[in-house]
């Protein structure tokens, strides 16, 4: 078995611990007889799962009692539809900031529902910076204000929260989740695809403050209403029970052997460092995104000839370091480092830049 260094934007590497259990548990589960894909999501060994995964989510997240975690489908993207669907139903009104493409897709989602109004944009550079935002070109009365906390395909994440007073935060956390912590109480909703930092594809993450819940508009389908979900325990219908579980597995690794998401910060740090670190001193390749609005998950880079680009990426992937090409949007190359890319991976990556640099001097 060869594996190798897996730079995906997600889904993405897991832990090889958290593959080595399930890969132990995949016929037998503890003792029951059933594999986790085989079982009833209503049985006791099955509630014990999911039991376990919402209350090491709580934990490892700190997050607090008035706030609900469910368990949903549909991706982050049906996200960009259930919010306004449940949120703006007040007056109407949305405040969103253009910081890439999946910021873009949950104000045109929200624009069908409501008036969404865009109070900034990193647009006119190709979204390479986190704008400034002033507080007075916020609306007032709106219903919630939305960012995308890290931007996946061109690299930047919020350091900074916007000042939104009562206005309830909603925050896209798909490619940030768990990677360093974030204080909840300061947002009326997070979501997240779970298949970069949490677990596999098919499960989708909500923590939402609990009076945000019941206020649908009357033409929400039942299956988008928070209000379903909350009242059922994420039980309404068959939940995406083997992500659930690889995603329990998940958050034990980060609480038990990382040692939680402090000191998942400080290694997410380190590994971005290193490679931030090479690319602020080479002479072929540089990242692309405003030094201080670096995400800590997705570095893209370039050199400047794309016949360069793309031997890098060839001869990269047949020496072990696969899906590093950059998102078309941008070109060049992408490295995710989600929690699951050991520090290895990243040095091992510099190591092998630093000689395709010599050698294509
Ligand atoms: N938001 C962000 C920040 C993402 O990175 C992605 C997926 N790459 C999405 C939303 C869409 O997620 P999904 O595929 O789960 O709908």
């Amino acid at each position: 078995m060869k594996r190798v260094y897996n730079f995906s934007a997600g889904p993405s590497m897991l832990p090889e611990a958290v593959l080595r259990r399930a890969a132990d548990e995949m016929l037998d589960y503890q003792g029951s007889g059933q594999s986790v894909m085989e079982m009833s999501h209503r049985s006791k060994v099955y509630e014990g799962i999911i039991g376990s995964a919402e209350s090491l989510l709580r934990e490892v997240m700190n997050i607090p009692d008035n706030y609900k975690v469910l368990f949903l489908q549909g991706g982050a993207s049906s996200q960009f539809a259930m919010v306004p669907m449940n949120l703006m139903t007040k007056s109407g009104k949305a405040d969103f900031v253009l910081t890439g493409q999946w910021a873009t897709k949950a104000y045109k989602e929200a624009a069908r529902y409501g008036e969404a109004n865009v109070v900034a944009s990193s647009k006119d550079q190709t979204f390479c910076y986190i704008p400034e935002l002033d507080p007075a070109t916020f609306t007032k009365d709106a219903d919630y204000f939305h960012i995308c906390m890290n931007n996946t395909i061109y690299g930047t994440r919020f350091t900074k929260l916007p000042e939104t007073g009562d206005v309830p935060l909603v925050a896209d956390i798909s490619s940030c989740i768990l990677s360093e912590p974030i204080d909840v109480s300061k947002f009326g909703v997070l979501y997240a695809g779970a298949q970069k930092n949490m677990g596999p594809a098919g499960l989708t993450v909500v923590i939402i403050r609990e009076d945000l819940i019941g206020h649908a508009m009357d033409i929400t389908p039942t299956m988008f209403n928070y209000q379903t979900h909350a009242d059922n325990g994420s039980m309404f219908n068959t939940p995406p029970c083997y992500s659930i579980y690889i995603s329990m597995l998940v958050l034990d690794w980060i609480k038990n052997t990382i040692g939680g998401l402090e000191e998942m910060k400080k290694l997410n740090e380190k590994k971005a460092g290193i490679l931030y670190g090479y690319l602020d001193n080479s002479k072929m390749f540089r990242g692309t995104v405003v030094p201080k609005d670096r995400s800590l998950m997705n570095v893209p880079f370039v050199t400047d000839s794309d016949e360069l680009n793309a031997k890098f990426v060839k001869e990269a992937e047949a020496a072990g370091f696969v899906n590093l090409k950059g998102h078309r949007s941008v070109g060049g190359m992408r490295a995710s480092i989600y929690n699951a890319m050991p520090i290895e991976g990243v040095e091992k990556l510099v190591e092998f830049m630093k000689k395709f640099e010599e050698e294509n001097a």
